[in-house]
């Protein structure tokens, strides 16, 4: 870890105490600052707090007091889910005092170069992929962001030996001023999260912050293909290498004659890659465009893309039963994802889905249902799935009452050489507490079904 003085005695307020905020807060507690953590939800009790107080970090629980905001505070750094609407956080903006989240920190610290990870889709995925690479390669990687490692947390163990693979959000780079990593990428742009960012600029704008500070050393990568991502990529002053499934980039990594090639070179036939999806390829196109830059032999790339089968709960391979491949992607919370995962296989499929009801309807599903040959529905959009199912002329439909029902249910009504698969199109708060339990429950079904 770089020892770095700039928060010796300085004020700082971490506001959310939730994983990232803890290591936020210990961390410039270490780096000689004056903390305060504030959060609504927390409570005295809690280990957490616990944990802060016996440091002798400040915390304080319950509300939001504005005096929080003196004029002797220097840094806020915020959780990134907490809205740029918060009173306190309203009031700093007012007096112009810096609002960071911990990536910024965690840059500031780390020996170890960096490779970013931004865009709607793909970030776990993309993520996830160049770390195994690099690590089979001996590259010696460290992996952060929605994984559940932390970033500050991670950069403080990373030495110049390490390479961090970081994933972030657009709501965390908003919060970043001089972050600048080795390698960063946007992957695509699709949703604008305007309820958070208010408009689809602003939402661009985070995530080009990704390369906001890099500089003729640093390399972004470039998706050729997104036309968002393409108009924003003259923001970057760093060397751009281009990625595309659909034209030939000389200079960057493409698809050619049925294999991907980087530079004029031959790395994977798309047969041997384990990950379905067109939209797999993608991500795949982006982790060897970086993986490649950090000088990782072809070997290592082969090895890792032929065995892979997906992170969990991502269009994840759980097995073969009785000759029926299940897939569990229980992440995919709305209609755009669920159609990836439903492009990605040419045999009959039997779609589980439903969940909670945001009050949207499934029309836009209709189109890539040609292959769907039974649907098994559960939770509060099963009668609005219903109607898309009837009206797509799929003869076979099942109401059921959860997820393990819906496994047993489509395993009676498939066939041999049939893909079951859990793409839920909803989020799962109606029945469980988060879509990894969903997924949890599908993988331990189609178990008993062994
Ligand atoms: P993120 O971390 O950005 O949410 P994940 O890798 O967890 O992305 O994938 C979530 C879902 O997004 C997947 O189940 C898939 O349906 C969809 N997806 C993944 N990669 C892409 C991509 N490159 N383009 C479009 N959709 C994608």
């Amino acid at each position: 870890m770089k020892n770095i003085n700039e928060y010796v005695h300085k004020n700082v307020l971490v506001i959310g105490l939730a994983k990232s905020g803890l290591a936020a807060a210990k961390l410039l507690h270490k780096l000689g600052a004056n903390v305060t953590v504030n959060d609504l939800k927390a409570k005295e009790e809690d280990v957490a707090v616990q944990e802060l107080l016996e440091l002798g970090i400040n915390v304080v629980t319950g509300e939001h007091p504005p005096s929080l905001i003196s004029d002797l505070l220097d840094v806020v750094v915020k959780n990134p889910g907490i809205p740029y609407s918060n009173p306190l956080i309203v009031l700093a903006e007012e007096k112009r005092i810096p609002i960071l989240t911990e990536v910024e920190l965690a840059y500031k610290i780390s020996e170890a170069d960096i490779i970013a990870i931004t865009g709607s889709n793909g970030k776990t995925t993309t993520t996830t992929l160049i770390y195994e690479i690099l690590l089979e390669d001996k590259k010696q990687p460290l992996i952060a962001g929605n994984i559940g490692t932390v970033a500050c947390e991670v950069a403080q163990n990373a030495t110049k030996e390490n390479v961090i693979v970081m994933e972030l959000s657009s709501f965390q780079l908003l919060g970043t001023r001089e972050f600048k990593p080795k390698i960063a990428m946007i992957l695509n742009i699709f949703d604008a999260h305007l309820d958070y960012h208010g408009t689809k600029d602003e939402y661009i704008y985070a995530k080009s912050k990704i390369y906001e500070n890099q500089s003729a050393d640093d390399i972004s990568i470039i998706n050729f293909d997104d036309e968002d991502v393409m108009r924003n990529a003259g923001t970057s002053q760093a060397e751009k290498l281009f990625f595309s499934s659909t034209k030939e980039c000389m200079d960057g990594t493409y698809l050619k004659d049925d294999s991907i090639w980087f530079k004029g070179e031959h790395i994977i036939e798309i047969k041997d890659i384990v990950l379905p999806g067109e939209h797999n390829i993608e991500n795949v196109l982006a982790a060897i465009s970086a993986v490649k830059l950090r000088g990782v032999s072809n070997h290592s790339i082969r090895k890792v893309l032929t065995s892979f089968n997906g992170v969990k709960h991502r269009l994840q391979f759980v097995g073969d039963v009785s000759q029926r491949r299940f897939y569990n992607d229980s992440k995919a919370t709305n209609i755009l994802a669920t159609s990836k995962a439903l492009q990605a296989f040419t045999t009959p499929t039997i779609l589980l889905a439903g969940g909670l009801d945001r009050g949207n309807e499934f029309d836009d599903l209709k189109p890539y249902l040609t292959n769907v040959k039974a649907m098994v529905l559960f939770g509060e959009t099963a009668p609005k799935l219903e109607r898309i199912a009837k009206e797509s002329g799929i003869e076979v439909i099942k109401r059921v009452d959860n997820v393990e029902q819906a496994v047993y249910s489509a395993f009676e009504v498939s066939t041999s050489k049939d893909v079951i698969l859990l793409s839920p199109a909803c989020a799962s708060w109606d029945q469980y507490k988060t879509f990894e339990e969903r997924g949890d429950i599908f993988i331990g079904a189609v178990h008993k079904l062994n």
